[in-house]
């Protein structure tokens, strides 16, 4: 998915874990079912590799070894190998980790940032609002929104930028959807996407190879979304606010009917394996 002139992106996966197919569609889900965790890898021009998310990473043993943080191992089991993870994959493709700008953080759920502390050299780029509730939740307070503190690099917050602060520019598109311009391009627009987790980011990239909106985990499956199913009770209270998910998936179903070509991607949904450059 290169582009000559402009952004080019190429998606990844770095681990999985597993759940019953009925949390996630109530209405057609049959048996256990794998979520890959996704992540993107931008070329920018003028800036340089920049990731969204990083998938699980090896240091997800360590943060879940002592309860609470135990509970998410059980409530969501973890399969990853050791040359799966972000830094391995992006070894293969002559990347150090030094070599990565920044990384996105769209939210601080254990299968979008396990593999942060691979990158001691890499600045982070999250909404302040997510930030704000990591660092408010601690105990089983924090392992109930899928917060583990033990993947935080320590001094991640030396390296942290708010893409409030961050951004070129912030505008409401005509969906309703708040859009963060960044890295003085248009191609590519960060999107606040909340309701899954607070100040939860996707984005947006829009050139002349591809129009795509990627909604994290604003839904789980495109089907689900596409058809009106909401996901099984059971994770309200993992959820940080069910109304603005439910608000969330109204903006993204305006701008799809706003704009038919783009294609809508969400981190763990099937349809988005399509897209994986790297084979699963
Ligand atoms: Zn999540």
């Amino acid at each position: 998915m290169a582009s000559e002139t402009g952004i080019s992106v190429e998606f990844y996966s770095s681990g999985y874990c597993t759940a019953h197919e009925r949390i996630v569609d109530p209405v057609n889900g049959k048996g256990a079912c794998k979520f890959y965790a996704v992540w993107a890898l931008f070329q920018v021009p003028g800036i340089g590799w920049v990731m969204f998310d990083t998938g699980y990473g090896p240091s997800f043993w360590e943060a879940t070894q002592k309860f609470p943080a135990r509970f998410y191992r059980w409530a969501t089991p973890v399969f990853l190998k050791e040359n799966e993870s972000a830094k391995k994959i992006l070894e293969t493709k002559g990347i150090a980790p030094s070599d990565i700008k920044y990384i996105i953080i769209s939210h601080f759920h254990a299968d979008h940032i396990g593999g942060l502390r691979d990158f001691p050299e890499t600045s982070f780029i999250c909404s302040k609002s997510a930030n704000q509730q990591v660092k408010g939740k601690k105990g089983f307070g924090a392992v109930s929104k899928g917060i583990l503190h033990g993947l935080l690099p320590e001094d991640y917050e030396k390296r942290l930028f708010y893409i409030d602060g961050f951004a070129d520019r912030v505008e409401v598109n005509a969906s309703g959807i708040t859009v963060y311009r960044l890295f003085g391009q248009e191609e590519l627009q960060l999107i606040l996407l909340p309701g899954h987790a607070r100040g939860m980011l996707g984005f947006i990239l829009q050139n002349d190879h591809r129009h795509m909106l990627y909604g994290t985990d604003a839904s789980w499956f495109y089907s689900c979304y596409d058809q009106g199913i909401l996901p099984n009770q059971v994770v309200r209270i993992f959820f940080d606010s069910w109304n603005d998910f439910q608000i969330t998936q109204m903006k993204i179903r305006a701008y799809e009917n706003a704009h038919p070509e783009a294609s809508i991607l969400f981190t763990h949904c099937p349809e988005t394996l399509k897209y994986l450059d790297h084979a699963v």
